[in-house]
């Protein structure tokens, strides 16, 4: 009997892969114990030390880490620009190591830095690209008008890419991944270098494109706004994937609300919220008394009303995935951050988020 080679096992499972995409499977990206490692001085680099997850489709999946975590990597092989050292993956459907031509035709993806043609205007950009994905010029000339909408281009459609500014510029690089219908689309750090505005509108086209067109989108970040916006993430470190989860239940995992108390006798506040509130975790931390809750808006009312000491400070503090990473890795993800504009684009991100789950609502319900 002729023995099974390597290439009859990919085969195979290319075909149960194929089989299953065409059932509609959930799991449009799968990712099996991928490692990478680059060679250079020494012992090189092992980038990714074999991370196993997968997404679905119709979804936003963030991979959060830190700066050299492995997000670049991981996104440059499951786009097929890197080869990886073993494992496999199956973007829709298809094996990134014996189908990367069918991954290719079937993905959208923008990179961190521009890869635009600035001698050309934005909508011969999009013509290229258009020819090199073989679109067909009456949908081209459909596709171009949507796609220059959604990201308010189709004014400056004639303009020569030199004169657009680095938002503008990174919004027809994702009206270009755009243009030939890809079921997923991979950005690599969208946002990185933007300023608040340009990002919340980055993300405006994030959701409008998931919501109309169903495509699911596959993202990089170090920004945890950003993955707060997503419906699921895995947070990579060190090119392993150490939490993988919604935002919600990933700082549930690290315990409940933290209010932080100033009193005029904390002695007694302390006795006090003991005896009268059982239920809630209490430990003294210098001049604080620091509370864990399961819900602290619901708790507030109940602490007022049990101590008798004048409050001097009150704080209340929801998880963020922030604690989250300090909880798993005891390092922040990123040492030089900056609160001022991560705050501002927090602020707009949280309202535009609000805004298109409200109208998702209202869409599903007919309205
Ligand atoms: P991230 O995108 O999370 O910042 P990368 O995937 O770019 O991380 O890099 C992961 C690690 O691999 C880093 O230590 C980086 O220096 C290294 N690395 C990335 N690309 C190469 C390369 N082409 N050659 C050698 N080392 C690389």
């Amino acid at each position: 009997m002729r023995r099974k080679k390597k290439w009859d096992y990919y085969k195979n499972s290319d075909k149960a892969m194929t089989q299953k995409t065409n059932n509609n499977i959930l799991e449009v990206i799968q990712v099996e114990n991928l490692r990478k490692h680059y060679n250079g001085t020494y012992n090189g680099i092992m980038a990714l030390k074999g991370i196993s997850f997968s997404v679905k489709r119709g979804e936003i999946f963030g991979l959060l880490g830190p700066n050299g975590a492995g997000k670049t990597t991981t996104i440059n092989i499951l786009t097929t620009l890197t080869p990886p050292t073993s494992g496999v993956a199956y973007v829709n459907g298809y094996n990134i190591n014996t189908k990367p031509d069918k991954v290719r035709a079937s993905i959208g993806l923008v990179f961190q830095e521009t890869t635009l043609d600035t001698h050309l205007t934005a909508e011969e950009n999009l013509y290229l690209h258009a020819l090199l994905y073989g679109v067909n010029k009456k949908d081209f000339i459909t596709r171009k008008r949507e796609v220059l909408k959604l990201c308010e281009l189709w004014e400056r459609r004639k303009s020569p890419v030199s004169q657009f500014s680095g938002g503008m510029k990174r919004r027809l690089e994702i009206a270009r991944a755009l243009i030939h219908f890809p079921k997923i689309l991979f950005l690599d750090e969208p946002t990185v270098g933007l300023d608040p505005q340009t990002r919340n509108k980055i993300w405006d086209y994030i959701f409008t494109t998931k919501k109309q067109k169903g495509t699911t989108i596959f993202l990089t970040t170090q920004y945890l706004n950003e993955a707060e916006a997503c419906d699921r993430i895995a947070i990579i470190d060190y090119g392993k994937i150490i939490a993988l989860d919604t935002p919600e239940n990933l700082k549930k995992m690290i315990g409940g609300d933290i209010i932080t108390l100033r009193t005029a006798d904390n002695e007694k506040a302390f006795a006090q919220i003991k005896e009268k509130l059982p239920q809630c975790k209490i430990k003294r931390i210098g001049k604080e008394i620091q509370i864990e809750v399961a819900t602290g808006e619901e708790f507030l009312p109940s602490l007022i009303k049990t101590i008798t000491p004048k409050i001097l400070s009150l704080e209340l503090h929801h998880p963020t995935l922030e604690d989250v990473f300090l909880e798993l890795t005891g390092r922040k993800i990123r040492e030089n951050n900056t609160p001022d504009t991560e705050d501002i684009f927090s602020f707009n991100l949280k309202s535009l988020l609000a805004l298109f789950k409200n109208n998702n609502h209202k869409n599903t319900n007919g309205h």
